[in-house]
This record gives structure tokens, sequence and C-alpha cells, in this order.
């Protein structure tokens, strides 16, 4: 699965790869993998950072990341709980813990944490800025939470992320909130292994959010998102 390609100016590329918040996102000048499980390191000989949003199995594979680190030199960006599931496997200059409303600099992409509604120690969702302004929220598997509308309205997202199962309490009506409260150009139902949960999902965007466009993704295919105009 590797990228070759490079995004067009002003968007980015990005695939899902596993039934989890599995999502690699390449700008023009560097690549982001999300919560890698269930995949091979040489997948990503390519990475620039691994973002971990919380320490559960689903998204949090230290063995994977170890592999991944020594075979790029990626940095790595966790909450706290992963990034100390992590100390003694990976180098303390390219281990960074992150923490809600905390920013960090991949180059000249932008890598900040929000809050996140999941059971875990101190999960996090992610902001990313491409070089080119492009905006992507990867929510983790969140589910909705009142803050997300201050947020959305912010930062004027291009892709969001959406889970619509698997994760406690969450389904395609979970899912769609966070589409309703942050409003982006596109958003994208995941972290599920039901391609029926993602249409139920499609059709409520449709019909309650017309002016957002639903884009189902397969699994390790690459889409290209656009800025928007
Ligand atoms: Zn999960």
């Amino acid at each position: 699965m590797p990228i070759e390609k490079t995004p067009e100016k002003n968007a980015i590329l990005f695939v899902w790869f596993n039934h989890y918040a599995g999502v690699l996102i390449k700008t023009p000048s560097k690549t982001l993998v999300i919560d890698p499980v269930d995949i091979r390191a040489r997948s990503f000989p390519n990475a620039d950072a691994v973002l971990i949003t919380h320490e559960h199995y689903d998204h949090l594979d230290p063995r994977l990341i170890t592999e991944i680190q020594k075979a790029t030199n990626c940095t790595i960006i966790a909450d706290p709980a992963s990034a100390q599931r992590l100390k003694h496997a990976i180098p303390p200059e390219k281990l960074q813990q992150i923490r809600p409303s905390e920013e960090i600099k991949v180059g000249e992409v932008s890598v900040k944490a929000e809050k996140c509604n999941h059971p875990a120690s101190e999960p996090v969702t992610y902001i990313i800025t491409s070089e080119d302004g492009v905006k992507v929220f990867h929510t983790a598997d969140s589910l909705p939470f009142p803050e997300l509308a201050a947020i959305g309205e912010r930062e004027k997202f291009d892709v969001v992320f959406c889970t619509v199962g698997i994760a406690p309490g969450t389904s395609p009506d979970t899912g769609f909130e966070i589409a309703r409260l942050t409003k982006p150009q596109v958003a994208v139902p995941y972290h599920t292994n039901s391609a029926a949960y993602q249409q139920q999902f499609a059709e409520i965007l449709k019909k309650e959010l017309p002016k957002t466009a639903c884009l189902i993704p397969e699994l390790n295919k690459i889409y290209q998102v656009s800025k928007r105009k």
C-alpha cells in the first residue's frame, strides 16, 4: 500500500487501512500515519510521523510502532497513556506526548490535539492542517460532544472522520452527530466493518446535512480531498 503518488497543491491524499481508525494522510510534503494496527510496518516506508489517539488494542500496537519507527526514524506523537507504553521502545527525542489543545509541528504540517469522548485514559482527537491549509479532523473513535460545534466553526474542516460502529455507544447516528456539529466539506464514515452502517450514515447525512458530501471509503484505496473554495 505505500503511496507513491503526491497530492496536488491545496489537496491531501488519504487511505483508510483497517476497520478501526487507521488512516494514512499524505500532504505535499509529509506522510502521517494514525493509529496503525492490523497492518505491516513496510506499508509505511515514508512515514514522517505516527499519531496515536489512545491506548486501546485497536489503536495502539507498540511492537508495530517500534518497527515503523526503526525503519523510518519518524516521530511518534501520542496521548499520555500510549506515550507511557512506548517510552521504553522509542528514542526519547522521537516520542512526543500530546494533550488536548497542544500543537506539534511536523515540518510545515500542524498536528493539534483536541478532546475525545471515549472511555480510555486520556484519549485525543487530531486536527491536521497541511502546509496548504487543508484541514482534516481525525476524531479517533469518539462519540459526539458539544465542543465539536465550536471546533468546527473555528477550523472549517475539509474532511472529518466519523466513527459509526464498534466502539461503545457508537452508531451511524452518533457518527452523523459528529458531522452535524463540525459541518465539514466531506464526511467519512469509518471505524466499522459494516458497509450497511456506512450506508445508513450516508443516508442520514444526505437528508439532514445536504451541503456536506459523504465519502464512503474502501479499505486501502487512495482518495484525494481538496481545500474548500
Ligand atoms: Zn477503536
